[in-house]
Order: structure tokens, then C-alpha cells, then sequence
């Protein structure tokens, strides 16, 4: 396919690339996404994701903790080639950084070291308190609903915990997304995966990246309101595409 060695041949010309990823990359490992036929909102009520519907209601926080202790949200998945791939990059000496929109970890467990991954939505590894902001690994907190408590409280200070993930309502952590824009406006190319690119203000990345003259690149099943933006685009699976691209970074 002609495009996978065009975006092989980005990789190989740059010398700073981005990787940025939304649901769409974890997909071949398992977890859902948003949007697919199939996806999380065909399972579960959208408002059950508000920070509003989150501290308000109790039975919200006691049905996230049953899901979370049940395995349902934590996600025991496991990197795909999709996340070695992008991981590889790493060790080649390209990637400058991975902006991801996931929460799932995925990343890390592929061996991009985590001072290189920005997450803008959080990890759900982690659970923070809204009281006293210390965080807490999830599987520490999980022990207590496993020991019989139904929604389990900030252990220094009472307060109420949240998995440390940004819920619908509310706002990003400015930091990350501050140094996510600067690298973007930095990179030489940033390659999008598994994103819709409609959730904003991550999306704007891809736009700031190419703005400042990076080149651009898309992976993804279905078409994106960037397309038209792009040096290359390609329309596949993730896992199937990503390895195929590597392959031919590595022939040089
Ligand atoms: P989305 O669900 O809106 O879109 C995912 C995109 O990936 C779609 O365009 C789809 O066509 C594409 N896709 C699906 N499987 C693919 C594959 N195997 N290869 C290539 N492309 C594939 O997700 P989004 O745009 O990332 O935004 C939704 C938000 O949901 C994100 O901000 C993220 O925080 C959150 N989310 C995260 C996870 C996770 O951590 N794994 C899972 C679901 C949702």
C-alpha cells in the first residue's frame, strides 16, 4: 500500500515525531470505544460520566466502584501491536512524545516511559481525592470495596474519591495540555491514531502541529474532520497498519 510507505518515509525524514491516540488505538486490545457501533455509549448512560451526575448521586459512586471492583473499568488489557509499534519509535530515537486521549495506560505498558506520555484525560491507574487532591493507586482503594465498602472515602481526609480521570464537565489539567500544545508546535511530524478528532481541545493539537509546520498524519478506521489537513491518510486498523509502517522504518 502506497501510504504505508509514505508514512514510513515521514518517519524516516523526521527527527521530533508526535504520536497522538484516541479510543481507536486500544480498540484491537479489547477495551471499546466511544463511538463504534458497539461502543461504550451503547452500554452505558452517557450521563453516568458528569462530574455533576458523579458527586451528586451516590448510587453513581456505588455502581462505579462495583464496576471498577468487578475488573469492568479497569481494564487488565494488554498493549497491541498497534501501542508496540508506537513504542518502537522510542526506542529508535523519533518520538518526542505520545498526547493520548486514553486513560488506559496502554502506552506505559508498551514501554514508552511515562515522562513521555501526556495524558489529557487522566489514567484510571489512579484515584484522586476532590477534598484533599492526594492520589491513591486504583488497586489500594479497590481492596476496600473488595473488604465489603461500598463507596470507599479519602483515607487521609474523608473526602470523596474520583477515579483520576477528567469526567463530561469538567476541565482538562491545564498543565498537560499546556505542554502537550508546545510540544505539538514543536514536532517535525504528528501522527494521529484512533482518534475522531472532534473532542476538543484535544483536537486542536493536530492542528497547532501542522500549523507550525509539522507534517501530518492519520490512522484511523473512519474518515476525520482533519483529512483534508493531512500529507498522508490512511484508512485501516491500527494494529494491522502500524506494524507494516515499522517494518519499512526499519528497512533504512
Ligand atoms: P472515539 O470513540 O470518538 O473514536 C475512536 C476512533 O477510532 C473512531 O474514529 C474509530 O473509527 C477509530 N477506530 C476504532 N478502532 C480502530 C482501530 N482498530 N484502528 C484505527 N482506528 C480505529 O474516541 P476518541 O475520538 O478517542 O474520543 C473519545 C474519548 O473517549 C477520548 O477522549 C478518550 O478519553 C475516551 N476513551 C478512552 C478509552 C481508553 O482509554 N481506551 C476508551 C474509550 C473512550
Amino acid at each position: 500500500m502506497e501510504e504505508i510507505e509514505r508514512l514510513a518515509q515521514l518517519i524516516r525524514e523526521s527527527k521530533k515525531t508526535i504520536v497522538f491516540t484516541g479510543a481507536g488505538v486500544s480498540t484491537e486490545s479489547g477495551i471499546p470505544d466511544f463511538r463504534s457501533p458497539g461502543g461504550i455509549w451503547s452500554k452505558y448512560d452517557p450521563e453516568d460520566f458528569t462530574i455533576q451526575r458523579f458527586l451528586s448521586s451516590l448510587d453513581t459512586r456505588k455502581s462505579f466502584w462495583k464496576a471498577s471492583a468487578e475488573g469492568e473499568l479497569l481494564m487488565e488489557a494488554k498493549p497491541n501491536p498497534a501501542h508496540y509499534a508506537i513504542a518502537e519509535l522510542h526506542q529508535l530515537g523519533k518520538l518526542d512524545s505520545v498526547i493520548t486521549q486514553n486513560i488506559d495506560n496502554l502506552h506505559q505498558k508498551a514501554g514508552v516511559p511515562e515522562d513521555r506520555v501526556l495524558e489529557l484525560h487522566g489514567n484510571m491507574q489512579w484515584v484522586v481525592c476532590l477534598g484533599c487532591r492526594s492520589r491513591f493507586p486504583l488497586l489500594q482503594i479497590l481492596q476496600k470495596v473488595k473488604g465489603g465498602i461500598e463507596v470507599p472515602d479519602c483515607p487521609d481526609c474523608q473526602g470523596i474519591l474520583k477515579p483520576d480521570v477528567v469526567l463530561f464537565g469538567e476541565a482538562l489539567l491545564q498543565e498537560t495540555l499546556r505542554e502537550a500544545t508546545r510540544r505539538a508546535q514543536n514536532c517535525d511530524l504528528f501522527i494521529v491514531i484512533g482518534s475522531t478528532l472532534v473532542i476538543y481541545p484535544a483536537a486542536y493539537m493536530p492542528t497547532y502541529a501542522r500549523e507550525a509546520g509539522a507534517r501530518l498524519a492519520i490512522v484511523n478506521l473512519t474518515p476525520t474532520p482533519l483529512d483534508h489537513y493531512a500529507t498522508v491518510v490512511i484508512r485501516g486498523k491500527a494494529g494491522d497498519i502500524m506494524p507494516k509502517v515499522m517494518e519499512r522504518v526499519r528497512l533504512f
